[in-house]
């Protein structure tokens, strides 16, 4: 597969973990549990810790929420899930890190936005004593604009600055220029009040897939902080999640982007840890990093008319995804193989030969046999009505046999 070549930027340090340049692109998430509830809270970060996220962003948004924060650092280092917390700011952060040294001290990065904390205003005290408080205990901050709560001010002065030109731009193209704008100048002043470059990490988030592209490429081109994407509010299901694949994949192809988010809005009860997996898949689909085992399937067609097919496709999905926590723990390199299950002879063998292992299944007309590859090689045929357990077996032995123990597990839950 070609390599990516990836930005070269800056590395910064979330809670020990390493963000930019050629450290792994990090996948990150957000919880959308009041904070100050701290056993809620603390539930939902673990899972979303536990389905891969590898830095978590809670909201900060009031004094019940700043002091929840070391209760919830302490419930979760209590149940061995080692994953760093992000506080998310908005206008009143400056009062909250403050006056809760526990809170500033417990978060390991912290995520300001331009917009709503008075940067470039004559008095822009509320973002200098974010950026002192970050100073003072260390903490790496991401700037993070997004064109819901832009600097007002800024784009204003930017249309007016545009209007006197004689062939002005169009607002679209100023809008994305202000944002690019607002995240440096506010990483300028961040550094004129003693962050370390190291300690800044970018986002300009848009909706539009299109202008989210342009942004982020502007903004690639014109700093070397480490670059966090995320197309904002991209929406429900099968619409959110095509849009931020479309966004994040052709910027990710370029080499933008150090760490990613996926902002998926959940069904009513619905799963949030869906947009940790959609953002692993993102990678993982990518060639950029490998976090489970793929399934290649075929989408079946008339030559498959039971659903046995896709039954079969499903449960070996599951089973792998069911195993992993267990694989990962005791087999280096297991999230890299590839299996296959396939719905007929046309191109079943082939495409299993390609895979780590692959089963093609009998088409309608068939005869009822399903010879199973291993490593391109034809290992059995299976007939009869336990294929799929058996077929699960030879899975069972092959990650047994192909990919060494660990010499011990791995119990932190951090990338
Ligand atoms: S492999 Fe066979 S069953 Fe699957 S889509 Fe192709 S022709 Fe149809």
């Amino acid at each position: 597969m070609a390599e990516i070549q990836r930005r070269k930027s800056v590395t910064a340090m979330i809670g020990g973990v390493k963000v930019g340049s050629s450290a792994p692109v990090m996948v990150q998430s957000m919880t959308n549990t009041d904070t100050a509830d701290i056993l809620g809270t603390i539930q939902q970060v673990a899972d979303l810790a536990r389905a891969g996220s590898e830095v978590v962003r809670v909201t900060v948004n009031n004094d019940e929420a700043a002091k929840a924060i070391p209760n919830i650092v302490n419930g979760l280092e209590k149940l061995g899930v080692h994953v760093p917390i992000v506080g998310d700011f908005h206008y009143n952060g400056h009062l909250l890190l403050t006056k809760y040294p526990g809170c500033a001290e417990g978060l390991a990065k912290y995520r300001i936005n331009p917009g709503n904390v008075s940067v470039g205003r004559k008095n822009d005290d509320n973002f200098r004593i974010m950026i002192e408080v970050a100073v003072k205990y260390q903490r790496p901050v991401r700037i993070g604009v997004n064109w819901g709560s832009l600097d007002s001010a800024l784009l204003t002065r930017m249309m007016d600055e545009n209007s006197l030109l004689p062939e002005p731009k169009d607002a679209r193209e100023v809008t994305m220029e202000a944002m690019v704008v607002s995240a440096l100048n506010s990483a300028k002043l961040a550094e004129q009040y003693g962050l370390r470059p190291d300690q800044i990490i970018l986002s300009a988030k848009v909706s539009g897939v299109q202008d989210l592209i342009d942004v982020y490429r502007s903004l690639a081109a014109r700093c070397s902080y480490p670059l966090h994407l995320g197309l904002t509010e991209a929406g429900m299901g099968a619409k959110g999640i095509v849009a931020s694949s479309a966004a994040l994949g052709v910027l990710l192809q370029q080499g933008i982007g150090d760490t990613i988010r996926v902002s998926l809005t959940p069904a009513p009860g619905g799963d949030r840890t869906e947009e940790v997996r959609v953002a692993q898949q993102i990678l993982q689909s990518l060639g950029i990093r490998s976090f489970t085992p793929q399934v290649t399937a075929c989408p079946g067609c008339g030559r498959t008319t039971s659903t046995f097919f896709q039954e079969m496709a499903q449960q070996i999905q599951s089973y792998l995804r069911d195993q992993m926590p267990v694989w990962k723990g005791h087999y280096t390199g297991v999230e890299e193989m590839k299996v296959a299950v396939m719905g007929c002879v046309v191109n079943g063998p082939g495409e299993s030969k390609h895979a780590s292992l692959g089963i093609s299944l009998p088409g309608t007309a068939e005869e009822p046999k399903a010879p199973v590859y291993v490593d391109g090689r034809l290992f059995t045929t299976l007939k009869g009505n336990k294929i799929v357990a058996e077929f699960i077996k030879i899975l069972d032995d092959y990650v047994e046999s192909h990919y060494a123990a660990r010499e011990k597990e791995e119990v932190a839950i951090r990338g």
